[in-house]
């Protein structure tokens, strides 16, 4: 198999693709706590930054 992993900022499109996923709808996206960035949810509870890869929320609803 190809090697496509040369671009490092690919995105969550080609993490999604990967896991032959449908594309997260805007409820299911979250802003990165460290950087802000937009993260949709990969499942359950786990999102994906960019920059930092996967992260949870921390405890619970967080205003904002
Ligand atoms: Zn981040």
């Amino acid at each position: 198999m190809p090697d496509e992993r040369s671009s490092p900022s690919a995105g969550w499109r080609e993490v999604y693709r990967a896991m032959d996923a449908p594309e997260p709808t805007d409820e299911d996206r979250r802003d990165c706590p460290d950087c802000g960035d937009d993260s949709p949810r990969v499942r359950g509870d786990t999102y994906w930054c960019p920059k930092h890869g996967t992260w949870r929320p921390r405890g619970g609803e967080a205003a904002g």
